[in-house]
């Protein structure tokens, strides 16, 4: 298997190259030079608990990891969930939902951050290289990339998020992880600003190469390859084809369900739930991609108006033609919008914003008619299902991305009488911090790394 980048200038890498690589050095996102098929296989993929069915489909993938190293990585990523079967399906009410949200930090990223971490350690060691990640945060992604690959040896993490930006318990998932490998930045100024200082590190290829820097956010083609699995997987329970609706804020998460679609898995529709920051819903509605101003909303996870792996469907919405989306790409960043409108998507994708008033209203009665909590990024996917359930074939799974606890303060404010909680959120208040608190300046950024990486 082969990875080209979307914009075209970067070809043939191998998947192993493409792990480390991140965003390709053409400023486009990797992508298989072909999509795995399924279909002769799907019969014998039926009926599998998630890590034998993981271990069949990811060295499709990964065809450069021996298959048996592959095999106890997998083991290793999912032996860390709390839940034995990784994956919790519930039927609740009038919903189906798929709680992807069992790993340590409790969101969906665990399932392929977990992954992510024993891959680059396998990899590393045998390359004898070291990699030193450095991520942006609004929040979710922070923590999960640092429960991913601390206390390994060859890996340090500098994570950049807002100052008093993230939520308290947030912040403590990442400042309160022991591992002198584990570097928490908090930056004084926006989540914009954080993610704009990473992009100008990285843009400085000098000290990129000097000092290994590597991503770990979901421009890397593996974090995709891992979240194929429980599309796969779940498709395979019973009836199909099925059907999915999937709270999106960079569209990582959908887009793998669209893949898992073209491998052959039985997926019928793809339903596309955003909250007010609404560019995703208002293209699949009406053709054009516009940039707004960031919203801040109940679901922070979701406040985002540039998703960027869009490009990665954009590849295949333009039958791969990389000069065409390269100028696409080009347009969309000079003026902010681009119409394509012409172009027929097909029936893929069905898309629907979800304001507060939906979202909390579908966190109100899913708790009235079952007394589950829903945390409020699933809720605005439950409350987009429900409008668009009589459009899609099947039966109709929503991704549950986030346990409630990390959201206490929305869900107050759907259910004033409900708290929820979770030990392992518990267990960090009054544990000791380790943090530095920077100003948005990228000299800053840059002391930070060239002082962590002194240390040892
Ligand atoms: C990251 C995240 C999302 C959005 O997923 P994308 O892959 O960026 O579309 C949704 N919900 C939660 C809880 C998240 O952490």
């Amino acid at each position: 298997m082969h990875y080209l980048s979307t914009r075209g200038d970067t070809r043939g890498l191998s998947f192993v190259d493409s792990l480390l690589t991140g965003l390709a050095p053409d400023g486009g996102l990797l992508i298989p030079e072909q999509i795995p098929a399924v279909g002769d296989e799907i019969d014998s993929l039926r009926g599998l608990d998630f890590v034998a069915f993981a271990k069949r489909v990811l060295p499709l993938f990964a065809d450069d990891i021996e298959t048996s190293t592959l095999h106890t990585l997998i083991d290793n990523a999912y032996g860390t969930f709390a839940s034995p079967d990784v994956i919790e399906i519930r039927e609740l009410c009038d919903v189906a939902v798929v709680e992807l949200f069992h790993g340590p930090t409790l969101a969906f990223k665990d399932v392929a951050l977990q992954l992510l971490g024993q891959l680059f350690a396998h990899v590393l060691a045998q390359r004898g290289e070291r990699l030193n990640i450095l991520g942006a945060t609004s929040g979710d992604t922070g923590s999960a990339a640092i429960a991913g690959v601390r206390g390994q040896d060859n890996v340090d993490i500098f994570i950049l998020y807002p100052n008093h930006r993230v939520s308290r318990l947030q912040e403590l998932q990442m400042t309160t992880v022991p591992d002198s490998n584990v570097h928490c930045v908090a930056v004084e100024g926006s989540f914009d600003d954080c993610q704009n200082l990473m992009k100008e590190t990285f843009g400085d290829l000098a000290f990129k190469q000097q000092y290994q820097l590597g991503a770990v956010n979901s421009v890397n083609w593996a974090r995709i390859m891992a979240q194929v699995i429980y599309y796969g997987w779940v498709s395979l329970r019973g009836v199909t084809p099925v059907s999915f609706c999937v709270p999106t804020g960079n569209f990582g998460n959908v887009f793998a369900g669209y893949f898992a679609k073209w491998m052959g898995f039985p997926i019928d529709s793809l339903i596309v739930a955003t909250n007010d920051n609404d560019i995703l819903a208002r293209f699949f509605n009406d053709g054009t991609y516009a940039r707004g101003s960031v919203h801040h909303t109940l679901t922070p996870a979701m406040d985002i108006q540039i998703a960027s792996n869009f490009e990665r469907y954009l590849y295949f919405l333009l039958n791969k033609d990389t000069d065409k989306l390269k100028a696409l790409m080009q347009e969309f960043a000079a003026t902010g919008s681009t119409q394509l409108a012409q172009i027929s998507y097909g029936d893929d994708f069905l898309a629907t914003a979800v304001d507060r008033d939906a979202t909390l209203e579908a966190i109100r009665s899913v708790h009235a008619q079952s007394g589950y909590v829903l945390d409020p990024h699933t809720a605005v996917g439950v409350a987009a299902a429900r409008r668009l359930a009589g459009s899609v074939a099947g039966p109709l799974y929503c991704m549950a991305t986030a346990h409630p606890a990390k959201f206490p303060e929305a869900v107050a404010a759907a259910l004033p009488e409900v708290s929820a909680t979770h030990p392992a959120l518990d267990a960090l208040v009054g544990m000791s911090e380790r943090k530095q608190v920077i100003p948005a300046d990228i000299k800053a950024v840059k002391a930070v790394i060239t002082k962590g990486l002194a240390r040892a």
